[in-house]
């Protein structure tokens, strides 16, 4: 018997009958006699749905109503899979982020979770009752409702394992694991089996949205077991992160993966003041910056150049660094045009324009693993 957090995401509810899937997932493993605690996402598409209809009155998403309404896709979602689990015989109970509570800063669209509640949900379990609750959203100590930024199921999967100190962290979604690249760009990705914690945060940090980049950071300052696998395959194992170190896939070199990020401006400005905003940036040297465009209109009137014709590959692995002029020199071979170069320890990022990104990916998951 296992205590075991299972995350859903939006394409593993998008539809009642995915639901019905997700239930018979959640049944098997009861009767396998493991404990469980279930965090949803919202159906697929809805989240972008709410953020559409508040641009019609306001054009950021860090406003204390934008949360209001954003949180409600997680709502339907958690009382629909409660509805879809009693209907096969499994007692199950919806939570909102503020039933249990889920105390969050109180920053709109992209609060940090501070601590969860363990009480209800145990007292829940112990009543022989699957709690259902809502990702993404939380409560803050002022009594506002606030969501914790985009992906953000996934930090409130491990920060409720974390709370209750489960045994492992399962985040289903449409993939089987974590790749070397993103299996939609790269056909011959192939699945890791166990990554490290640093180089996962590395890839999510770095556009690879399979686990939200704040999950990784709570997961591997607590040292929660996370496992992603598919809700769509059955008896898969998917891929382990944190645990031990990563097992790559290539033996030339200490290389995880490749990762691309299509959701990103660079901003180059003399602006002092600029840095104050309490918006997600990437400092890629003293007056350039890489910030995501879901916070575009919040930094329009800065005074600087705006390159909205970007994309950014990185190549992530410890490794990364030392092979620079193989990456750049296989770039130029095929004719990427590289705008920018920039690195962290554990990643190697190349700024191409957008429509070069994805050829990018190809080139280097190429050259490293193929
Ligand atoms: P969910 O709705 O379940 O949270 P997401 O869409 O957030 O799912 O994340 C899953 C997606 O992440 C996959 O469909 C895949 O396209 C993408 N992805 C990006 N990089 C990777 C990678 N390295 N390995 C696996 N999937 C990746
Ligand atoms: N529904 C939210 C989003 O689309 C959170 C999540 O899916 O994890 O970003
Ligand atoms: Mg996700």
């Amino acid at each position: 018997m296992s205590f075991l957090v299972l995350k859903f995401g939006g394409s593993s509810v998008g539809t009642i009958a995915r639901m019905g899937n997700v239930s018979s997932i959640i049944h098997n493993l009861l009767t396998r006699g493991h404990k469980v605690v279930v965090v949803v996402s919202a159906m697929h598409g809805v989240t972008n749905q709410l953020l559409e209809l508040t641009k019609n009155f306001i054009d950021i998403s860090s406003d204390r109503e934008c949360d209001v309404v954003v949180s409600t896709g997680e709502q339907v979602t958690s009382g629909l899979l409660a509805l879809s689990l009693k209907k096969i015989g499994v007692l199950a109970k919806s939570f909102q982020g503020w039933q249990v509570p889920v105390i969050t800063e109180t920053v709109f669209g992209e609060a940090s979770i501070k601590s969860v509640n363990k009480d209800i949900l145990i007292g829940a379990i112990l009543e022989g009752i699957v709690p259902i609750v809502s990702g993404f959203q939380g409560i803050s100590n002022r009594n506002d409702i606030t969501t914790i930024g985009r992906g953000g199921s996934d930090a409130t999967a491990v920060a409720i394992a974390n709370a209750l100190q489960a045994d492992e962290c399962f985040i289903y979604t449409d993939v089987d694991g974590v790749y070397t690249a993103d299996p939609r760009i790269v056909l011959g990705a192939c699945k890791l089996e166990c990554i490290s914690y640093s180089e996962m945060l590395e890839m999510s940090k770095k556009g690879s949205k399979v686990l939200q980049a704040k999950s990784v950071q709570i997961a591997q300052d607590n040292g929660v077991k996370l496992r992603v696998l598919s809700s769509f395959k059955d008896n898969d194992v998917g891929t382990a992160v944190g645990g031990g170190a990563t097992k790559y896939p290539t033996k030339n070199a200490a290389i995880a993966g490749i990762a691309n990020d299509m959701n990103s401006f660079m901003l180059k400005t003399n602006n002092k003041n600029f840095k104050k905003k309490s918006i997600p940036m990437t400092e890629i040297d003293e007056k350039t910056f890489v910030i995501n465009k879901i916070h575009q209109n919040e930094v329009k009137n800065t005074v600087g150049e705006f390159d909205n014709d970007i994309g950014i590959v990185s190549v992530i692995g410890q490794d990364s660094i030392n092979l620079n002029q193989r990456i750049l020199k296989s770039l130029r071979n095929n004719k990427i045009v590289v705008k920018k170069i920039y690195s962290s320890d554990k990643s190697l990022s190349i700024v191409t324009p957008f429509q070069q990104t994805e050829i990018a990916v190809n080139i280097l998951h190429k050259e490293f693993f193929e």
